[in-house]
Order: C-alpha cells, then structure tokens, then sequence
C-alpha cells in the first residue's frame, strides 16, 4: 500500500502536480489529506460535500469495515501527525500514539485503492511534520519534496495582501496591510527554515525523499518524470506524454488544495502566473534571507 505525499511551502504548485500525477493509472490523488480530513464535510473537486460523494462514503465504509477504529479518531489523529508543533516528537519519538496511526493509515489506504483500484495513494497536504511521519513510521512511503523559486512564491503571497486577503501564516490570516513588509520578512524566512526542515528529513531518511524543482516539469518535462519514475517505481509515460503535448488531464475526488481543481479539467503549464510583479525591495529582502537553499537547489539570483 504505497503512500506517495508532497511536501513544501505554500503556492508552490503541489496542487497542480498532485492533479497531474493521479492521472497516472497507479496513482489516485486525493488532494490535501489531512486539511480535508480535519474539517467536516470538506468539499470534495466533484463539487459535492465529501459525506454526500459517493466516493469517498465509499472508502469511509471500506475502512470502517477493516477496523474498530472510528473514522473520527483516524482523521483526528491524521491531523495531529501534521502538525509543526509535533516535530521535534515526531523525530526522536516512537510512541503507542505512532504505531496505532500507522495501522489506521494501512488499513485506510488499502480500502481507498481498492475504491479507486489504484496502487498508490497521492496526498498532497505538504506539512513537513506530516513527511517526517510518513518517512519515519509508514514503511511503503515515498516524499516529493517540491520547490519552486522563492520569487514565484513570495509573489503570489503578495499579490492576495494586495487584494486584501491577507497573509497566512500557520493556519491564521493576518489582515493589516501596512504590515506587508513584515509579512514578507515571515515569507522569506520561513521558506528557508520550512525547505530546510524537510531537508532534514532526508538527512533522516534518505531514500525515502526526492527534491524535485516545480520550474522542471516545464523546462525539461523528459528528466523529471524519468527521475520521478524511478525514484517512485511507477511507469509515468502516459502523464509524461499528455503533459509534453499540451493534452487535457482531469481530476479525481481531491479534498483540500486552491481552487483550480473545481475545474473539470486542465492543461498543465509551468508558465501560468510566472510574471507576477512584485516590488524590487521584496526581491532584495528575499535574496538576504534565502540564499543559502537557492544556491544548493540551482536558483538565480537576478
Ligand atoms: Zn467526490
């Protein structure tokens, strides 16, 4: 029961990868697990609620016949196993807490593919402490940790303080925009301590985790999905193929993630929203934070 999970910051287009990769035949993607499973009837990209889809009522029966574990609990503690504040726990822990949920987690997946008749499971939840569990306790898992540039992040963090949405930071919203650069400050820092802890992941677990650059799916679209290919043991040719020839992809019963997935289907493309402005200063305050990792993944600085 392969459990394939992204990890990353925010907006750095897992949501779109994670849609891409489950039009494989062996991987069903689910969207982001454990936000959807945290919140009551989450809405599922069917455009129902996920009580009323079909689909996943489906795998809660399915699992709720292989366990005495109510489906509750399991998304409860699903939750738990990503939360930042249980890192530290969850790297030099080994509690009764870890080895239950990795039960639950083997029973829940196993009734999921056989709903979806895959082979492996995608969650694209992107929690670094959720990476770290999975890589840790769940024996058959496999971590995408997936970058993208910090000016292409930071960018569209901007753009919706621009638009007065605010910024999100560990699960709240800040409002006040006079505080943009403060914001920026956060974002910045916290692309580099947030890749930096998954880079300690694979310190952890080396062959458990692969740096995969978001901007490569569109400059050399043959290397990456053969490195993928390999790294996850699942023949990619068909996404690799429709995704080289601009063909449409679709998206299954995803929970969670941004609002792109509501749409029926897609073309994927790396171009989309790459020349969002963003102030020079935000450029500079981004290069004094950031350089050590955009240096170690390849990054240009101008
Ligand atoms: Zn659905």
């Amino acid at each position: 029961m392969k459990y394939i999970y992204i990890t990353g910051r925010g907006r750095s287009g897992s949501t779109v990868i994670d849609a891409m990769l489950g039009n494989s035949k062996s991987i069903e993607s689910v969207g982001e697990l454990v936000s959807g499973l945290g919140r009551f009837n989450a809405m599922c990209s069917c455009g129902k609620g996920m009580n009323d889809c079909g689909y996943w009522t489906s795998v809660r029966h399915n699992y709720e016949s292989k366990t005495a574990q109510s489906w509750d609990k399991f998304a409860k503690d699903t939750v738990k196993s990503g939360h930042v504040k249980e890192f530290m726990d969850t790297l030099f822990g080994n509690s009764n807490f870890n080895r239950g949920l990795v039960k639950d987690t083997e029973q829940f997946t196993q009734g999921l593919l056989e709903v979806a008749g895959k082979k492996a499971i995608l969650d694209s939840s992107k929690n670094p402490n959720r990476a770290l569990w999975l890589a840790k306790f769940y024996d058959d898992s496999k971590i995408i940790h997936l970058v993208k540039h910090p000016d292409g992040v930071a960018a569209s963090k901007y753009k919706f303080i621009g638009r007065g949405k605010g910024y999100k930071f560990l699960r709240r919203t800040y409002l006040n925009p006079k505080l943009a650069p403060l914001y920026m400050t956060v974002e910045a820092i916290s692309w580099m301590v947030g890749n930096a802890m998954i880079g300690l992941i694979k310190l952890v677990r080396p062959k458990k985790v692969i740096l995969v650059k978001y901007e490569d799916f569109g400059a050399k679209p043959e290397a990456i999905f053969e490195k993928l290919s390999k790294f996850l043991e699942i023949d990619l040719s068909e996404v690799r193929d429709a995704v080289i020839n601009g063909h449409p992809l679709t998206f299954g019963h995803t929970i969670g993630g941004n609002g792109v997935r509501n749409s029926e289907t897609f073309v994927f493309s790396t171009k989309k929203g790459k020349k969002r402005p963003m102030p020079t200063f935000y450029k500079v305050l981004i290069r004094i934070f950031c350089w050590p990792l955009m240096l170690i993944y390849g990054y240009r600085f101008i």
